[in-house]
């Protein structure tokens, strides 16, 4: 065991066969040797250690050999194959773009592209991290690339294909390489330890997979050095302490606590668990992926995309029917949002702690909020609600009476349920409940009422008499217009008031008024009031209808220019009579008037 060395390195496939989990690219690159159909240029895309350079290796080889077999592998005894094997063959140059990526590393690559191969037939280029290539190299090489010498073969591997230029992209046979799956792993690395004469047990080895990600590179490494630790005795237990992984069965227990509602309990696993190293934020992630599996084992269909240990998928089907998903979703939010806060916390255990006391809770809090959402249920089906009507009570026009002061009317509606239609009303007392009413009551009645309600409903309701309406007659309207001149005498507006003054007032209807004047210029003077004299005669008349006219009975004498009261057409007329030149301009130029 001293000397030992698994590495990625010795255990490197030597043809296509021992490719692991990219059998549907291997197939591919096979047939196209076989048929002689081969592209000039590759792009290899997909994670890192998934064996895209390994690959890219093994076609350089097979194409390579003189020997190749039926089947389109290399024959691994040929003179070129040895040379590749032993990496001594000329016809293969790697470039990582990741460190060489100037435009002088890829001109001085063009460089060498020209000139044929000594021994073999092809001379394979592999750029790895191509995009990591600067824009200038891509153009450097973008030439070689479209025409390139028979016996140059180009294999383009990254890791972001995103980042390739779309001119590279369609000069490519494009292959994507897949995340190499946990059993493909798990079996590769069984098979290395046999080889080896490990004793590595499967579960170890599944944790070894777990932790690489289906990056094969990462597990025969992590695989390497667990062997040289433990002197080839790979254990569940070392393999633990090891990666630093928490045991899956501590979440198990954490999560038996939190059912049981057991803080005391909780917090001491916790501590037992941060004493044994492990920081807060593994915690967490191990408390995500355990509630993510769990909510994944509650569906036979998605549990099959469950990776954990074997025999773990059944204790983790037997928790998840014991668990509501509700108690898992919530779960899952508490211990998202805790893995966000954490790299920002200070106190990162109190974080950690005060999100294991959330989900000490969590059970409570939902069946609570179950216990409401059923009592609103049920309040809902006891009785139905009706709408809320306000009944459409029928409109009473303003009994107008010839501005007589006699009564206000006074109008109650009171909001209820039922629309029933307004019935008479009932005597004097009227509570919220009561039937809507159109109360009219009797001259006399009015004042009693009002206070009565008053005294009843205090401020709940605004209760307002509402004035009756008076139509316009000769003497109000005077009365009236008298006052607001008044009121412009008081204010110095004597212009004003003289154009009130000679104003004359003719009634046209019930609302309606004219007021004629002899002078634009009383009428710019009374227009320029409008808003005050209409507010003025509206509160007068306790009235929003009421409005006025004003109409002009210019006379021959008035002061004011003619053509101060002319319109457009009018204005032509005179110039062109005074000046016929415009006439003939507006006509030749076809001008109109506006
Ligand atoms: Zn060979």
């Amino acid at each position: 065991m001293d000397n030992f060395v698994v590495s990625a390195r010795k255990y490197r496939p030597q043809n296509f066969n021992t490719v692991v989990g990219q059998a549907h690219i291997t197939t591919t690159l096979k047939n196209a040797i076989r048929q002689q159909q081969l592209a000039h240029a590759f792009l290899f895309c997909g994670p890192r250690g998934v064996g895209k350079t390994t690959c890219a290796r093994i076609l350089a080889k097979t194409i390579n050999c003189t020997q190749p077999t039926a089947e389109g592998e290399a024959c691994n005894t040929c003179n070129s194959c040895v040379s590749f094997d032993a990496g001594t063959s000329l016809n293969i140059h790697e470039l990582d773009a990741a460190s060489n990526n100037s435009v002088d590393d890829i001109r001085e690559l063009v460089e060498q592209i020209r000139f044929s191969p000594q021994a073999g037939k092809y001379k394979v280029y592999i750029i790895d991290e191509v995009h990591m290539l600067s824009a200038s190299a891509f153009n450097a090489f973008l030439k070689t690339l479209e025409e390139p010498p028979a016996h140059a073969i180009f294999i383009l591997a990254t890791t972001e294909k995103h980042k390739i230029l779309p001119t590279i992209l369609s000069r490519c046979q494009i292959f994507d390489f897949k995340r190499i799956t946990q059993q493909d792993t798990v079996d590769h690395l069984m098979e290395i330890a046999e080889k080896e004469h490990i004793s590595a047990e499967k579960a170890a080895l599944q944790l070894i997979a777990q932790k690489s990600e289906g990056c094969m590179r990462d597990s025969l490494s992590i695989l390497d050095k667990l062997v040289s630790f433990t002197g080839g005795q790979v254990t569940y237990q070392n393999t633990l302490e090891h990666l630093n992984v928490l045991d899956e069965d501590y979440y198990f227990q954490f999560h038996e606590l939190l059912q049981k509602e057991d803080l005391s309990g909780v917090m001491l696993l916790f501590d037992e668990i941060n004493k044994k190293g492990f920081e807060g934020e593994l915690v967490l992630n191990g408390f995500a992926s355990f509630y993510r599996n769990l909510l994944l084992s509650k569906d036979p269909a998605t549990a099959s995309i469950l990776e954990v240990m074997e025999g773990m998928q059944e204790k983790f089907a037997k928790i998840a029917a014991q668990t509501e998903t509700s108690f898992i979703l919530s779960a899952l939010n508490i211990v998202g949002e805790a893995e966000i806060q954490i790299r920002m916390a200070r106190n990162k255990r109190l974080l950690v702690e005060m999100a294991l006391i959330k989900l000490n809770f969590l059970k409570q809090a939902i069946e609570l909020s179950n216990d409401q959402q059923t009592l609103v249920k049920k309040k809902r089906l006891d009785t139905p609600i009706l709408l809320k009507q306000v009944p459409i009570v029928s409109f009473q026009p303003p009994n107008i009476k010839k501005g007589t002061e006699e009564g206000a009317q006074l109008v109650i509606q009171t909001p209820s349920t039922p629309s029933t239609p307004p019935k008479s009303p009932p005597a004097k007392t009227i509570s919220p409940a009561a039937p809507p009413a159109t109360y009219t009551p009797k001259t006399g009645d009015k004042k009693n009422l009002l206070s009565a309600l008053r005294e009843k409903y205090g401020n709940e309701y605004q209760i307002e008499e509402v004035t009756e309406s008076l139509v316009l007659t000769p003497e109000k309207l005077h009365e009236c217009w008298n006052l607001y001149i008044a009121n412009l005498e008081k204010e110095l507006k004597h212009s004003s008031a003289a154009s009130f003054s000679t104003a004359k007032l003719q009634i046209e209807n019930e609302v309606k008024f004219t007021v004629t004047v002899f002078s634009v210029t009383s009428q710019k003077f009374i227009d320029a009031e409008k808003m005050s004299l209409l507010d003025h005669l509206q509160h007068c008349f306790h009235n929003r209808s009421v409005n006025y006219e004003i109409l002009v009975q210019a006379s021959e004498k008035e002061d004011i220019p003619a053509y101060l009261r002319m319109n457009t057409k009018q204005k032509f007329e005179y110039i062109a009579n005074l000046y016929p030149m415009v006439k003939t301009l507006k006509d030749t130029l076809n001008l109109e008037l506006d």
